[in-house]
């Protein structure tokens, strides 16, 4: 019995460290084959993962990255299609929704190989978002779809996905966040940022609706800025890059380190006062640390914990950002992601 499992970015890494962690516990018999597209390539965006949360070492790496999603979803298809037909395995599985993700799914559907997608049914319904419409296409191509929410779940049905292929099991990132918080590391940080007792704000930037608009972009640093808070700032390449090219001033309150690894992140997720994010995952993983969350994005997938009032979904407009940063919430529920043994009622559901 063989799976493929096809990642590509930080995220999926984090999400695959858990689930191939139970195939390997719970079924054994089974042959996980692990294909990195290349699409995160700078080590501390890919190596780092693979070493510290053990994740075995990729049987393929395609090398595509750096092009635009066309050209990378079209070399990785041609390139999945040939590994497919080579390594016919009963299973492709595919995380989130990246290219990597989409491009996986594509291959294997044409081959008439089963497709198991692991977050299946979020939704921002926002169609210019390039994760959206990988997300749509991949969970009607998907023969099994593992939804992490109930919402999740809702939103499949709306779309006429038929019941018995849905399996809402939880969130495979609730599993990562607490079998690696006891692994957690101090990153070393300038000496001039003072996170003692925790008063600091842990901001991540890089989803493109914000990185490739300068309007939105420099609303992000300008309302950073005006809050006067003490912000770190694990920095991703490409919005480093958008900074350089739009000549937007980081303001002297926030400060930039290099993209960390997972166990430096949780670490600083867990020791923070407040998170301010645009990315999915770092939205739940506050939650799953116990602190609350601006999402300077005008819609998230996440939903049930701005309605839990563990999230405030600020936009990117700078008075909202600051206001957001220095309001004092006060959760009135706690939403359910899982018992934290997720990944392995994806490997019992797939292989059962
Ligand atoms: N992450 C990390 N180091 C960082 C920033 C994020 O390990 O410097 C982790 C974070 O803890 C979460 C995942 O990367 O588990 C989220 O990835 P990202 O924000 O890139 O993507 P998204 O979740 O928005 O798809």
């Amino acid at each position: 019995m063989k799976v493929l499992t096809i990642i590509g970015a930080r995220p999926q890494f984090i999400k695959a460290a858990v689930v191939s962690r139970a195939f390997k516990e719970h079924r054994p018999e089974v042959q996980e084959i692990i294909v990195h597209t290349g699409q995160h390539y700078d080590a501390n965006m890919s190596d780092v993962f693979f070493d510290e949360l053990e994740i075995p070492k990729p049987d393929y790496n395609l090398g595509i990255g750096g092009g635009s999603h066309g050209q990378n979803t079209g070399r990785m298809i041609e390139k999945l299609e040939a590994l497919m037909m080579k390594v016919r395995p009963q299973w492709v599985l595919v995380y989130g929704d990246t290219d990597s993700t989409l491009a996986g799914a594509l291959a294997a559907a044409k081959l008439h190989i089963a497709v198991a997608h692991v977050e299946a049914g979020l939704r921002s319904f926002n169609r210019r978002m390039p994760e959206e419409i990988n997300r749509v296409l991949t969970d009607h191509i998907a023969e099994i779809l593992f939804a992490p929410t109930e919402t999740g779940r809702q939103n499949l049905l709306n779309e006429g996905i038929p019941e018995e292929k849905i399996k809402l099991v939880g969130d495979v990132m609730y599993d990562a966040s607490l079998f690696y918080k006891g692994k957690a590391r101090k990153p070393a940080l300038p000496h001039e940022l003072n996170i003692k007792d925790g008063d600091f704000v842990l901001c991540t930037i890089h989803r493109a609706e914000n990185t490739d608009d300068p309007q939105r972009l420099s609303g992000i640093f300008q309302g950073l800025g005006d809050s006067g808070e003490t912000i770190a700032l694990p920095m991703h390449p490409r919005t480093r890059g958008k900074i350089a090219d739009y000549n937007i001033a980081i303001p002297d309150n926030v400060w930039v380190i290099h993209p960390v690894g997972y166990l430096e992140m949780v670490w600083l997720e867990s020791n923070c006062r407040l998170v301010a994010t645009d990315s999915g995952g770092v939205q739940k993983e506050a939650y799953f640390f116990g602190k609350p969350c601006v999402t300077m994005r005008d819609e998230t997938e996440w939903i049930e914990l701005v309605e839990a009032g563990w999230n405030t979904l600020s936009g990117t407009d700078s008075k909202e950002i600051s206001t957001a940063l220095l309001a004092h919430t006060a959760p009135q529920s706690n939403p359910f992601y899982g018992d934290g043994a997720i990944a392995q009622k994806i490997v019992a559901r797939m292989f059962g």
